[in-house]
């Protein structure tokens, strides 16, 4: 009856069951949620995310709802230099670089385009695990209205983000502490001394490094505020964040900024699986997308970009295997090839940023060469555009240069 059964209608999953039900393909999208829902994020939409939903026709209601355009990002290293870097030279294009919407409003428009392309959606229904034929998944569980049903599709695509029952199911969800950030997101009212075109601000303190805390502006006066730090620095170091996410509110270099705010939230955290290591992502009748498949920007944290770009890839490779009445993991596979051809250079880049991000004196020296010259400060701006150009943010060559400069 289904061509597919999506497993999760978060940026990932719903995108995708859009762009199936645009192809002409019947996907099921099943979520536990209703929506709209919160989900914990820093709700930053990079350049990446913006290129999607151009493709796919999702700007003019981002535009409609609630959010704010951000035409850079604020860099501040742990001796307290400040680099601001515009996302783009170009201020006058129709579209800005960047946004900050808050998921709850976000997930809801994402959402909407499935509804509105004719998917069948099942809000409020659990997934509780898969249905095989021997080695091949051929369906899922499904606790609804009270009762548990079975559904079959001849591919499942694992959606449900970084806690999924689809990976957990599949056997693959062993925790990797090397490859696995924890985040934590507070909800502010009033923060004060944001750059006027809303740079989002990610500051490298002392007490933070190697991971960060942010500061991102938001529609109405709000503030997203958080921080993200591997796992196994967590483990070794026995950091605690939600005491640390208070310290740093306090400290001396932010604490003018919150002199009259108030949070308007608890702190929330939740899990990043780091495409560092991007899971295995196709096997015999299924595919990972987004968080599931572990493709969460190992040096930004950005995901819902790489989650709607897999997206589209897996809708794509559903087409070509009901095409081809081929649902093997040896043709699956070309799905996991495509994507880590377009995103694996990006994520191994990160991963060797993220990595650099912990010599302290390295971190501070870019960040205050970038404060006192346009010309590196133009050249690390020109690597938010560039792929080519962010080679030169992992090459001995450039720190070289810099350094002797
Ligand atoms: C603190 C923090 C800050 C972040 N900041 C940013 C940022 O600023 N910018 C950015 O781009 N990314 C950011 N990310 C990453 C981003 O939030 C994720 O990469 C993104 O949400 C991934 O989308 P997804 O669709 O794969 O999964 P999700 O958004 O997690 O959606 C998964 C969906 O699956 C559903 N689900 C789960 N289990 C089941 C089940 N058993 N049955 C049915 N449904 C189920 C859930 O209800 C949910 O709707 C951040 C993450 C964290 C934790």
């Amino acid at each position: 009856m289904y061509d597919a059964i999506i497993v999760g209608a978060g940026p990932g999953g719903a995108t995708a069951a859009a762009v199936m039900a645009r192809a002409g393909l019947k996907p099921l999208l099943i979520d536990r949620d209703t929506f709209p829902r919160d989900k914990v994020c820093g709700d930053a939409l990079s350049g990446k995310t913006v290129d999607v939903m151009k493709r796919l026709g999702m700007i003019e209601p981002l535009l409609a709802t609630t959010q704010i355009d951000s035409w850079g990002v604020t860099f501040s290293g742990p001796y307290g230099d400040e680099a601001a870097i515009p996302f783009t030279k170009a201020l006058d294009k129709p579209v800005a670089p960047g946004f900050v919407c808050d998921r709850v409003t976000f997930d809801k428009l994402v959402f909407e385009q499935a509804v509105e392309a004719g998917a069948e959606i099942w809000t409020e229904a659990q997934v509780t695990g898969l249905l095989r034929d021997g080695e091949k998944v051929v369906g899922v569980r499904v606790k609804r209205e009270g009762e548990e049903v079975e559904v079959r599709a001849p591919i499942t695509v694992g959606a449900d983000g970084a806690y999924s029952v689809v990976v957990r199911e599949l056997g693959m969800d062993q925790l990797d502490e090397g490859h696995y950030c924890a985040g934590l997101r507070w909800y502010w009212q009033g923060v004060t001394g944001f750059h006027e075109l809303n740079h989002i601000e990610i500051h490298f303190v002392d007490e933070s490094i190697p991971g960060y805390f942010w500061i991102f502006p938001m529609a109405d006066g709000k503030a997203n505020v958080g921080l993200g730090m591997l796992s196994s620095v967590i483990k070794k170091q026995d950091i605690k964040l939600k005491p640390l996410l208070r310290q740093l509110v306090e400290h001396p270099r932010f604490k003018e900024r919150f002199a009259n705010a108030e949070p308007i939230d608890s702190i929330k955290g939740w899990g990043l699986p780091l495409g560092s290591k991007p899971r295995q992502m196709a096997g015999d009748g299924w595919m990972l997308i987004g968080d599931a498949a572990s493709l969460i920007d190992p040096f930004t944290g950005e995901g819902i970009g790489n989650a709607m770009v897999s997206a589209e890839k897996a809708a794509a490779w559903t087409q070509r295997a009901k095409e081809s009445n081929d649902y093997s993991a040896a043709f699956l596979k070309g799905y996991q090839r495509e994507t880590l051809d377009y995103l694996g250079n990006e994520l191994k880049l990160s991963h060797a940023m993220q990595k650099l991000g912990r010599w302290k004196w390295l971190l501070n020296k870019v960040i205050s060469k970038a404060a006192r010259s346009q010309e590196v400060a133009d050249a690390i701006s020109m690597m938010f555009d560039d792929e080519s150009e962010r080679k030169k943010l992992v090459s001995p060559l450039f720190y070289m240069r810099l350094l002797t400069s």
